[in-house]
């Protein structure tokens, strides 16, 4: 059978999901040792994709969960904040961001944006910084690297953690580097339209073994199922319990989901080689409009993106998308409130009016984004091109 290099799915999917029914076993278990006697490590699709992206983002610590989301609960888990902390997070956030830090017992505070890229600025972090503040969430939005190295020098300055939320962005490297290895913890998604995919999933990761244990215990009902070489010092479990350490979620991925993200792994660099040739395609058929008010992004020194749709800048008025999280119906009611939906009360300076970010708000408003997924032809995504512009 011969198949498109870039289909969405194929073969090597295909064979995962297979082998996974032919093994019996659909759950990962509670941890190591917990299935059968005859369960090795090899045989456990979950372990095999942690070790994979392990070795290629180059971090010692990764668990792997039912979604994006629930990647960014375990990152903020991690940290092991006092509820009612302040964790900032960017205006334009996918709202699973701002509904992550609230699952956390946390007080999402948004910061302004690059009106140009909408990805956090970090003059914008500086700007909402108090002293309850412990922690900020920064998104690599579209796959464009965030200005990383000025965000961490201001968490320095103020004193808070670096959570990079890289749903949009697995491949994108600054200097070399994966974007999620530069700050405290980082999450990953697996969710359909990302770049590789079980449908639904995602991971978190680490450089630091206390916050991976956290993050383990918050995705698995307090189960301490630690792998790396991290060991429980918490109670064993005893006759008649099962050593449950804390408070935690069920949030495991299931073994068809692990095995699918597996095999897609091994297919993402020709993806991103075939998103990279679009976004040149973009450019190219931008260009020959001759409209001078479109602007693609520019490139920066060092930053190497890996799309995950290309943000086009049009004229002020004539954006398509939308995106501002505190405007959102469930931040409306909580200004309204003065509490979260866990009963935390707001400070008085934690507002979500419109024009709290004002570059945000207008930033929107000129950008429309081309989806630029590695399964189009050139010829769908031409047409798809003109249909998006035809009105500029
Ligand atoms: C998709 C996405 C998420 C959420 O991931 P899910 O797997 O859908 O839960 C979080 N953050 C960003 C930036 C995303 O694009």
């Amino acid at each position: 059978m011969v198949e498109p290099s870039n289909a969405p799915f194929g073969r090597l999917e295909m064979a995962a999901v297979q082998d996974v029914l032919n093994s019996g076993r659909l759950w990962r278990g509670n941890g190591p040792g917990w299935g059968s006697e005859q369960d090795s490590i090899a045989t456990i699709a979950a372990e095999r994709l942690e070790d994979a992206i392990a070795q290629r983002l180059g971090i010692p610590y990764v668990h792997v969960v039912n979604s994006g989301t629930s990647a960014n609960e375990a990152a903020i888990a991690s940290l092991g904040l006092e509820p009612g902390s302040e964790v900032i997070c960017p205006a334009v956030s996918p709202v699973f961001v701002p509904l992550a830090i609230l699952a956390a017992g946390c007080i999402p505070v948004f910061a302004d944006v690059d009106p140009e890229t909408l990805i956090i600025d970090p003059c914008g972090i500086e700007a909402v910084v108090s002293d309850n503040t412990k922690a900020l969430i920064v998104i690599h939005l579209w796959g464009m690297p965030a200005p990383i190295k000025s965000i961490i020098d201001v968490a320095m300055n103020c004193g808070l953690y670096v959570v990079e939320d890289c749903a949009q962005a697995f491949g994108t490297v600054i200097e070399n580097q994966p974007v999620g290895t530069f700050g405290d913890a980082c999450s990953y998604s697996f969710q359909q339209s990302k770049h590789i995919t079980s449908g639904e999933g995602g991971f978190f990761a680490s450089h630091n073994a206390e916050r991976y244990a956290r993050a383990v215990l918050y995705s698995n009902a307090g189960i301490p199922s630690f792998r790396f070489g991290v060991s429980s010092t918490g109670a064993a479990a005893t006759s008649d319990t099962r050593g449950h350490l804390g408070f935690g979620h069920n949030h495991r991925i299931s073994e068809l989901q692990a095995a699918v993200a597996h095999a897609q792994l091994s297919r993402l660099d020709s993806f991103i080689r075939r998103r990279a040739e679009l976004v040149t395609l973009v450019d190219a058929e931008l260009q020959d409009k001759g409209n001078d008010s479109l602007r693609t992004p520019r490139p920066v020194p060092g930053h190497l993106p890996s799309y995950w749709r290309y943000p086009v800048l049009v004229p002020p008025g004539k954006g398509t998308f939308t995106g501002i999280s505190y405007l959102e119906p469930v931040f409306q009611q909580m200004n309204d409130q003065r509490r979260t939906p866990f009963g935390i009360s707001l400070p008085p300076h934690v507002r979500y009016d419109r024009g709290t970010c004002p570059a945000a708000e207008g930033g929107v408003m000129q950008i429309r984004a081309v989806p630029i997924h590695h399964s189009l032809t050139d010829n769908e995504l031409r047409k798809m091109l003109r249909g998006q512009f035809e009105d500029l």
